[in-house]
């Protein structure tokens, strides 16, 4: 049962740009910091299935590996694709085995490093259809909407920060990777960024919307994950909103 194996395993990891956030404080002899405290464990990470994260400093590109075919949804900053590969080894794959890359939206920091993965992976691409023409590619993107499904997961409408942009929900665990209509990087579950919305109206219907999912964790496509009380957050955030 591979699945199984790759679910216990650790699910959460930085890659490539991730690592230089992580200081180092070594030489300090004299005056030795007292030990960590004890911390609280985290969350399970069966909660998060197989997913993993690439933890692109500014952004971030998620990884979904099933037995030995692996789904990518975004694609970070023009120049990305070094610290992707790097988590695909890091979950022992290759670029080989990715056979779907789904991009939330047409931005940039989602989207930059699809001139370059584009040359050299065998998949399919997939973007919101109100988003595909917006995108510059030679990769054949392929439209999708609310009711498609991709590699068992299912595509969720949630325009507002584009007006094609969707997140991409995982059903078999809960997962919702929700690319730039939720974010956590101002330290707390926040919807689109008002300064990069097209349609402020719709961004928080689009929060709405997934707040009557049964959503048990949240990847963004900025900031940390939300793996506890995901679904509570959401509503919350949901009931802040006009
Ligand atoms: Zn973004």
């Amino acid at each position: 049962m591979p699945d199984a194996r790759l679910t216990r395993r650790g699910l959460f990891f930085t890659a490539g740009a991730g690592v230089l956030g992580v200081a180092v404080l070594s030489g300090c002899d004299s005056a030795k910091p007292p030990p960590a405290p004890p911390s609280a464990p985290p969350p399970s990470p069966a909660e998060v299935g197989a997913w993993k994260r690439v933890d692109l400093s500014y952004v971030s590109a998620y990884l979904l590996v099933r037995g030995n075919e692996v789904a990518v949804v975004d694609l970070g900053t023009p120049g990305s694709e070094a610290a992707i590969e790097e988590g695909l080894k890091a979950a022992g794959q290759s670029w080989a085995a990715v056979k779907h890359v789904i991009l939330t939206h047409q931005h940039d920091d989602h989207v930059g490093g699809l001139a370059e993965v584009s040359k050299v992976v065998r998949a399919s691409f997939y973007a919101g259809i109100l988003d595909v023409d917006s995108i510059i590619t030679d990769a054949g993107l392929k439209p999708v909407k609310q009711g498609d499904e991709v590699f068992g997961l299912q595509i969720i409408d949630t325009p507002g920060h584009t007006l094609g942009h969707i997140s991409v929900f995982d059903p078999s665990n809960g997962v919702l990777v929700s690319g730039d209509a939720l974010r956590t990087n101002t330290g707390s579950l926040t919807g689109s960024d008002p300064r990069y919305t097209t349609d402020p109206v719709r961004a928080a219907k689009s929060v709405k919307k997934l707040a009557k999912m049964d959503i048990k964790a949240i990847l963004p496509g900025h900031g940390g994950p939300v793996l506890v009380d995901a679904a509570g957050e959401l509503q919350r955030l949901a009931a802040s909103l006009a």
